[in-house]
C-alpha cells in the first residue's frame, strides 16, 4: 500500500487534522493497525509480540472520529508501555498515563478534537480511560459525534418513559436502582436493569 493510500483509508476514520500525524506515529512505531468489526466489550486492544506473532493494535471500526482516534492513542500507550517495561508496570499505571498524554498533546494542539472533547480528556486523562463500559463524562460526550441514528441514551427519557430496544423489544422505564436503571420489560412484564448509557428508541404513545 502506498503512503496515499494508507492515509486515504485513515481518513476514514480518524478526523481530517489527525491523518498525517497519526500516518507518522504509524511509520515510526511499526504498528500494525487492525481495524476490526464491532466488539460490543471494547473498542480496541493491544497485543504485544509474543510467540513469533507481531505486535498488533486493534480499533473497532464503527467509533466516531475522536473515539476511534482517543481508542488508537490508547492502544499505541500500551505498546510503548510494553517496549520500555514489558509486564512489569501496570496496564493503566502512571507509566501507561505519561505515554497517552504525551501521545495526546499534539492532537490537541492541532486541534484534532473539538472543545467538549479536550476539556473532558484533559480533565480525565490523569484518573480514567475511555472504555465502553465506564460511564463517564467522556464517554456521554463523545456519543454526542455518533452518527444520528434516532437512537438516544436511556438516561435522558423522563421516568415513565416506554421505550423500545434495536431488537424490538418494548420496556417502560423506572426508577434509578444504585447506578443503573430498573425498566419493566412489556412482554414477560419482567423487570431488567439497565445501564444509563443504554441507546434506546424512545416510544411515543400513550
Ligand atoms: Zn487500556
Amino acid at each position: 500500500m502506498t503512503k496515499n493510500e494508507y492515509k486515504t483509508i485513515l481518513s476514514k476514520y480518524i478526523p481530517d487534522k489527525a491523518v498525517e500525524d497519526v500516518y507518522s506515529l504509524i511509520i515510526k512505531n511499526r504498528v500494525y493497525l487492525l481495524i476490526a468489526r464491532e466488539r460490543k466489550t471494547k473498542h480496541g486492544d493491544f497485543r504485544p509480540a509474543l510467540n513469533g506473532k507481531q505486535a498488533r493494535i486493534s480499533v473497532n471500526h464503527n467509533l466516531n472520529p475522536y473515539a476511534f482516534l482517543i481508542t488508537f492513542l490508547h492502544e499505541l500507550a500500551h505498546q510503548l508501555t510494553w517496549n520500555k517495561f514489558k509486564n512489569k508496570v501496570k496496564p493503566h499505571g502512571v507509566e501507561w498515563k505519561n505515554s497517552f498524554n504525551d501521545l495526546l498533546q499534539p492532537f490537541f494542539d492541532n486541534e484534532s478534537f473539538p472543545g467538549d472533547v479536550v476539556k473532558n480528556l484533559r480533565k480525565n486523562s490523569n484518573e480514567l480511560y475511555y472504555s465502553t463500559t465506564a460511564d463517564t463524562n467522556l464517554a456521554r460526550v463523545l456519543k454526542q459525534y455518533d452518527q444520528e441514528n434516532g437512537l438516544v441514551l436511556l438516561e435522558t427519557l423522563p421516568i415513565e418513559s416506554k421505550f423500545i430496544l434495536p431488537n424490538g423489544t418494548k420496556y417502560i422505564k423506572l426508577n434509578k436502582r444504585r447506578k443503573n436503571y430498573l425498566c419493566v420489560n412489556l412482554n414477560n412484564n419482567r423487570q431488567y436493569v439497565f445501564n444509563p448509557l443504554a441507546e434506546v428508541y424512545f416510544l411515543d404513545e400513550k
